[in-house]
């Protein structure tokens, strides 16, 4: 049934994958050779190889036990995370082995039951889509290894569930697709197939443990296009964004891509944070309008990163002047200069250096021997204001 091109296709296929195989992965070439249980590449890796889209993250997955190809291939061996899979370094590059399992679920949005020892095709049954469900044999001629069609659908730039019960196995995976879709729409223009869509819209998220889908979430919130990610999943009506959401995360994402916000705070938990919050204490910060400058350093200086370019994003403009100039004002004296002009270690010392901060945040003092003349004068309880 197949027709001449599509053969034709295939057999340009069979080269493109060793070449790309030698071009992005050329640590796995050892594995030609390892012998033993056959090991193969799978899941982001062929997907992105036959996107190419550049290096991904290794998963092999071999037809027998991952600690001993891990050890077989001579890899030290980092870590079991736990039983059938192992970390190792190839070449320097990190690489996932996991034992081939196939995996059932009890009830939907639970943890799937795995069974080990299973083959490929069955291990190759209980992933997402069907791009993420191609697999390269890394023994003997690489060729692609794929039962659900995923290279069909890669040409077509569609995301195909496996089965329809999916989404009600795991949840997580509709998010997983906002992933995929944010990611790729823009250079490939990658959308949801039809049946799929369907499937999909009645994906029930409130199945899930609350930390299994903040970390799916996470993850989403780690891509370029979270943004875009976060709205298809609102708009499927598969999440409820906060309050603003939409635009907290357009205006979040802005100011993460400049100084000084950029290296504030982690992207992909601030980006989370503005998709789904809880709001913690940026709204009030947000609202606040100090008059001076110590006001701003009292309301700002406890508060992490997130909340700051959370209140900044909801228009708290003061907080650029905060970060730029009044958060890192600091008194020419310390400590010791008091002990040194008599004063006892003690509270009233950390008083007397706060109190001339503040007035050298509010430019009501300058230098040296103004901020020790008004610390002394605090700590000693002189000024009516210690
Ligand atoms: P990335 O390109 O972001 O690294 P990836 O496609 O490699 O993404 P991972 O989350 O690292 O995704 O998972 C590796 C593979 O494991 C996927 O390609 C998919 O085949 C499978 N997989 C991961 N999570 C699930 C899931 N929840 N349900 C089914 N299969 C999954």
């Amino acid at each position: 049934m197949v027709g001449n091109a599509v053969m034709q296709a295939s057999h340009d296929h069979t080269e493109s994958i060793a070449e790309g195989l030698e071009h992005m992965h050329p640590e796995l070439a050892q594995l030609r050779d390892a012998g033993g249980d056959p090991v193969y590449l799978v899941g982001g890796a062929v997907r992105d190889l036959l996107l190419g889209r550049g290096r991904a993250d290794v998963d092999l997955v071999v037809e027998g036990d991952a600690a001993a190809l891990a050890e077989r291939l001579g890899a030290k061996v980092a870590s079991h995370e736990r039983f059938g899979t192992a970390k190792v370094d190839l070449g320097g590059h990190e690489v996932d082995i996991a034992s081939a399992r196939s995996e059932s679920y009890p009830h939907p949005g639970a943890l799937p039951v795995v069974e080990p020892s299973a083959d490929l095709a069955a291990d190759l049954r209980r992933r997402d889509f069907t791009i993420n469900a191609m697999a390269i044999p890394l023994q003997g001629e690489p060729r692609l290894i794929d039962p659900h069609g995923g290279q069909a659908d890669l040409a077509t730039r569609q995301l195909r569930v496996l089965h329809d019960d999916s989404f009600l196995d795991d949840p997580t995976r509709a998010i997983r697709a906002a992933r995929y879709a944010a990611r790729y729409a823009a250079r490939f223009g990658f959308g949801l197939e039809r049946h799929t869509a369907e499937l999909l819209r009645k994906a029930d998220l409130s199945t899930v443990s609350a930390d299994r889908r903040a970390a799916e979430l996470l993850r989403l919130a780690g891509e370029l296009d979270a943004v875009r990610g976060f709205a298809l999943l609102a708009k499927w009506g598969l999440l409820e964004l906060r309050p603003g959401g939409a635009e907290l995360l357009e205006r979040v994402a802005e100011l993460q891509a400049e100084e000084p916000w950029r290296s504030l705070s982690p992207r992909d938990r601030t980006l989370f944070a503005a998709a789904v919050g809880p709001p913690r204490g940026e709204e009030a910060l947000a609202a606040a309008r100090p008059a001076r400058p110590s006001q701003a350093v009292a309301l700002a200086a406890p508060r992490d990163g997130i909340e700051l370019v959370l209140a900044r994003a909801l228009g708290a403009e003061w907080l650029d002047r905060y970060l730029l100039e009044w958060r890192d004002v600091s008194l020419e004296i310390d400590g010791s200069d008091l002990i040194r002009a008599g004063l006892e270690q003690g509270p009233a010392l950390g008083r007397g250096l706060e109190e001339a901060r503040r007035r050298k945040l509010d430019g009501e003092i300058d230098g040296r021997d103004e901020e020790l003349a008004v610390a002394l004068r605090v700590a000693r309880g002189d000024d009516g204001v210690a």
